[in-house]
């Protein structure tokens, strides 16, 4: 199985709650007040965390894909 992660900037309000959840996949830019995206294609390993990110997001900017 291979996980996508699929985010949307423009939808992005800043909470940061996707670091909180998720670390290891997101960085912050302090000047845009946006998240930033590290792995768009995480290992699997991850998917608990990818999916607490996307549901933490109050602004929905982020979607979960996970291809068989
Ligand atoms: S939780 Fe959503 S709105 Fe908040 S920084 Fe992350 S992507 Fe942006």
């Amino acid at each position: 199985m291979s996980l996508r992660i699929v985010f949307e900037p423009t939808k992005c309000q800043g909470y940061a709650n996707c670091l909180i959840e998720a670390p290891e996949l997101w960085d912050f830019d302090e000047d845009d007040n946006k998240a930033v995206l590290r792995l768009a294609n995480p290992d699997d390993t991850l998917r608990t965390r990818a999916e607490a990110s996307a549901r933490c997001c109050p602004a929905q900017a982020i979607r979960v894909e996970v291809e068989a």
